[in-house]
């Protein structure tokens, strides 16, 4: 999830943090306690040590462990048999490798089937078109829609046309590519605006820079009072090739049947502890979704999160690392119909949100690791940056407001956290699309991550001060 970059000026001032630290900000730059700044620096060595053995060893034995994770599941769909399947493998996996305290949680989660889907232009010529229905969609009437098509590249375009001109048609956006979050509202809400004004389907271009001839999927949601229309994906060149049609003055037709089944089944979310040895009830979550979309493999999105969250705990135990706080990484389930794992979790556990230390989040990709994403207090951003300067040059920090996908319920919560930064440019170029495979990940990126990920988490949970909030 990428959102809005905020930008914060901060004036001179002097916080307790408790009896023992007080920080002192100077507009873009803290100066802790001397004390807490010697007590974060004597990590050094341990966080060295924990990242040594997971580059030397442990690293290469979860990225086996990754790799026949993806093999053996393949696409991990919320409702699917096989996503409970490859959730009791990680259980498993946990066991094997000594630590024990798992548990799994278990809710009501969407189950949405694709079963068929079809597209064809049938005016002004013959071509076959790519489509990817959007996560919820409806099916198409038996015998399919067979209509005329309108290209609009924005809502606004959409919005000042006469619903004459929109009637009965496919409406195709053709939207251009900001960034992620800018952008991805014409997958959400794209079918109920066109449904608003009479359209009997939408096509979309996909949520993606960059395209080899990929529909891109996710969810979608239709509004409540609209009537549900197909709403499908096409790649960005058919998009494209739509739009010059229309300018050049052709009159489009498409035929696209589209036919899906919906249920509602049961699945987990999965709570791997390492328990803290002076105060168990304190938690650092450490978390990835291991769930994915029915395209692809799901291994970058979030296989490659999951497993290097997954490994939090199970390495600090192996090394006999044990933090004050507990360690606790979640396998979220169901992220990608729309966090309802991270939803359930927070509402069983909304009388226990001020146990939690810090949460984090990897799900934008496990490329080179450049930092964290935080939010939180100015306070408990002081304290995450000191700890960062023993991860030089993983050390960069921001503040988008919104880090992860998950987590963003929590941080809404006031509870801090953080989100993995990554090089991960070419995180939306497979996305969500048949390209999201093993053949994306690098060995070294993700043992990189794993590694810094392990050792910062172990830092916060370890510490003498809790991170404090707002
Ligand atoms: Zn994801």
């Amino acid at each position: 999830m990428t959102a809005l970059k905020l930008l914060f000026i901060f004036p001179l001032i002097i916080i307790k943090i408790n009896a023992n630290f007080v920080i002192t900000r100077y507009d873009d730059e803290c100066v802790l306690d001397p004390a807490l700044v010697t007590e974060i620096a004597s990590y050094e060595n341990v966080t060295k040590h924990i990242m040594d053995q997971i580059r030397d060893y442990y690293g290469k034995t979860m990225y086996q462990e990754y790799t026949r994770f993806i093999d053996k599941f393949g696409a991990r769909p919320s409702g699917t048999w096989i996503l409970e399947k490859s959730i009791d493998h990680m259980i498993d996996l946990t066991k094997q490798h000594g630590l024990y305290d798992v548990t799994t949680e278990e809710l009501e989660v969407p189950y949405w089937l694709r079963l068929m889907e079809s597209a064809i232009m049938l005016q002004p010529r013959v071509k076959k078109i790519a489509i990817l229905g959007f996560g919820s969609s409806v099916s198409t009437p038996s015998g399919g829609i067979h209509a005329e098509v309108i290209v609009v590249r924005s809502f606004a375009e959409l919005e000042k046309l006469d619903r004459t001109k929109v009637q009965g048609k496919i409406v195709v956006f053709n939207e251009p590519y900001v960034s992620y979050g800018e952008t991805v509202i014409y997958r959400t809400q794209g079918a109920s605006k066109a449904a608003r004004k009479g359209a009997v389907a939408t096509l979309v271009r996909s949520i993606t820079p960059f395209s080899i001839y990929a529909p891109h999927t996710g969810a979608q949601y239709y509004e409540s009072n609209v009537t549900k229309i197909p709403t499908a994906a096409i790649t960005l060149e058919d998009a494209d090739l739509l739009q010059r049609l229309q300018e050049e003055g052709e009159k489009i037709v498409l035929e696209i049947q589209m036919a899906y089944m919906e249920d509602t089944k049961k699945s987990r979310n999965t709570l791997v502890d390492l328990k803290g040895k002076e105060s168990p009830e304190k938690l650092v979550i450490v978390s990835g979704h291991i769930d994915s979309w029915d395209v692809g493999e799901g291994a970058m999105d979030d296989g490659g999160g999951m497993m290097i969250s997954w490994l939090v705990p199970v390495v600090l135990n192996s090394l006999n690392l044990k933090p004050r706080r507990t360690v606790r990484a979640i396998l979220w389930t169901a992220e990608e119909p729309g966090l309802i794992g991270a939803q359930a979790y927070l509402k069983q556990h909304k009388d226990e949100l001020d146990k939690i230390n810090f949460i984090m989040e990897s799900d934008e990709g496990t490329f080179q690791p450049l930092g964290l994403d935080v939010a939180g207090s100015n306070k408990t951003r002081c304290i995450v940056q000191e700890v960062l300067k023993q991860f030089a040059p993983i050390n960069k920090m921001e503040n988008s407001g919104a880090p992860g996908s998950d987590i963003v319920l929590f941080i809404k919560q006031n509870v801090p956290g953080a989100s993995l930064l990554n090089r991960n440019e070419r995180y939306y170029w497979f996305h969500h699309s048949e390209g999201d495979t093993m053949n994306v990940q690098n060995m070294t990126n993700v043992i990189e991550c794993a590694a810094f990920w392990a050792a910062f988490s172990y830092v916060i949970a370890d510490l003498s001060v809790d991170l404090p909030r707002n």
